[in-house]
């Protein structure tokens, strides 16, 4: 079994009913558990501003699943949300990045691991703390570290 940490977004038709459903599948996925899943975080867009603040998550998963199986269900699960790549950065309904898999480093055309800008953005490195703990992100370091020297911090809590 490997530990896996998956970043969710979403900032378009209910952002909260779009992460709530999206937790529920990833317990879905098979060989895969859901062991833990953080508080809902909202935060101002990163990309172009006229668009709608985000809500962000982090789900720490259990599976027997390769890391490119494991993209492919992250994948389907953004196709049922129905996401449009519309523009670079733009809204979406939903977005899943596959953040952390064991200690794994790996670079390949489809899949980099860890994913590259997750030490720099508070809504990523806010949720993870919460259920990872300060972990250690693979060549980067250690993530209350990584937060602490972030230039942007939007990114509060919300309760649900
Ligand atoms: P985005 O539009 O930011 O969701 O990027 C999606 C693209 O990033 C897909 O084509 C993936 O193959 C690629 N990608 C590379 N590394 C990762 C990762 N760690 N998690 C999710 N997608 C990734």
């Amino acid at each position: 079994m490997s530990r896996v940490f998956v970043g969710l977004g979403s900032n378009l038709h209910q952002p909260a009913r779009q992460l709530q459903r999206a937790f529920g599948e990833l317990a879905e996925i098979p060989g895969t558990s859901l062991e833990a899943r953080s508080s809902l975080y909202v935060s101002q867009p990163m990309g172009p501003a006229d668009q709608p603040d985000y809500l962000n998550a982090v789900a720490r998963l259990e599976t027997v699943l390769e890391p490119l199986a494991l993209l492919d269900r992250l994948q389907a699960i953004e196709t049922l949300h129905q996401r449009r790549r519309e523009r670079h950065w733009g809204p979406r309904t939903l977005d899943l990045d596959l953040l952390l898999y064991d200690d794994l480093v790996m670079d390949s055309p489809r899949l980099r691991i860890p994913h590259p800008g997750m030490g720099e953005r508070d809504f990523v490195l806010e949720p993870l703390l919460e259920i990872g703990g300060d972990i250690e992100i693979p060549g980067r370091g250690r993530a209350a570290d990584l937060l602490a020297q972030c230039r942007v911090r939007t990114a509060r809590r919300i309760d649900e």
